[in-house]
């Protein structure tokens, strides 16, 4: 079964009262635990896609089918459910909150989620960190991190409600090489452990490297690589 599945995606916006296309007719499948990579240049769709598939922008024609579901049939709390549930989100600039450490940073999404016990979220927590080897920083805050400790922080983060799907917009934008070609290794090494699907958006032809099935994007239309 595909776990994404866009049909006939299109989005455009007015502009001196003519319409402006930003997605035009956008196809995708992706198969659970596969890494899709979507490289284009800047504006030409890349995060507004991304931010259809995550359930963040529902004014779009087309249909988006995540996990079976299609989003535009979700109401406004079980579209925050579907969120906070299915999906999890790695971005450019890490997005962590710098007055509350690693450890409260990765609890977060538990604030808006409950029933989970605290003994089941410690030992949740505790394995996230270990697997993305930053145990020793758990008391940190996210100033005193490198760019790619941030990166690993926010990636705990976005696993911990075992999302099916991980969306990553410009996930190495802030990193040199190395640190990136690290992020990228510990992407496949969660694919193949957790079979967690990957969607990464992104203008460096270097992601490609770990990538299942490479599109290109220009001027809103997707096209297979
Ligand atoms: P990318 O992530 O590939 O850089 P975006 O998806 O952010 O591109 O944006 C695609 C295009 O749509 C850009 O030209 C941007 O200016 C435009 N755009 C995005 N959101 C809006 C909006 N809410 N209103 C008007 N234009 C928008
Ligand atoms: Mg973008």
């Amino acid at each position: 079964m595909d776990i994404i599945k866009l049909e006939n995606i299109s989005k455009g916006f007015l502009f001196d009262g003519k319409r402006k296309d930003i997605l035009n007719g956008v196809n995708l499948n992706v198969k659970k635990g596969e890494i899709v990579a979507i490289i284009g240049p800047s504006g030409s769709g890349k995060s507004t896609l991304l931010n259809i598939i995550g359930g963040l922008d529902n004014s779009y024609e087309g249909e988006a089918v995540i996990d079976g579901v299609s989003l535009k049939s979700l109401s406004d709390n079980q579209l925050s459910k579907f969120r906070n549930e299915k999906v999890g989100f790695i971005f450019q600039h890490f997005n962590l909150l710098d007055h509350l450490n690693c450890y409260e940073n990765v609890y977060l999404p538990l604030y808006f989620s409950s029933g989970m016990k605290e003994s089941e979220i410690r030992q949740r927590i505790e394995y996230l960190f270990e697997r993305v080897r930053l145990t020793h920083r758990v008391r940190q805050y996210p100033p005193t991190l490198s760019g790619g400790e941030k990166q690993r922080v926010a990636i705990a983060r976005a696993l911990l409600m075992r999302p099916a799907v991980l969306l990553c917009d410009e996930p190495t934008g802030d990193l040199d090489d190395n640190t990136a070609n690290a992020i990228l290794d510990l992407f496949e090494s969660i694919r193949n452990e957790m079979s967690v699907t990957f969607v990464m958006v992104t203008h460096e032809e270097r992601i490609t490297r770990i990538a299942d099935d490479i599109y290109s994007i220009k001027d809103g239309i997707l096209v297979k690589v």
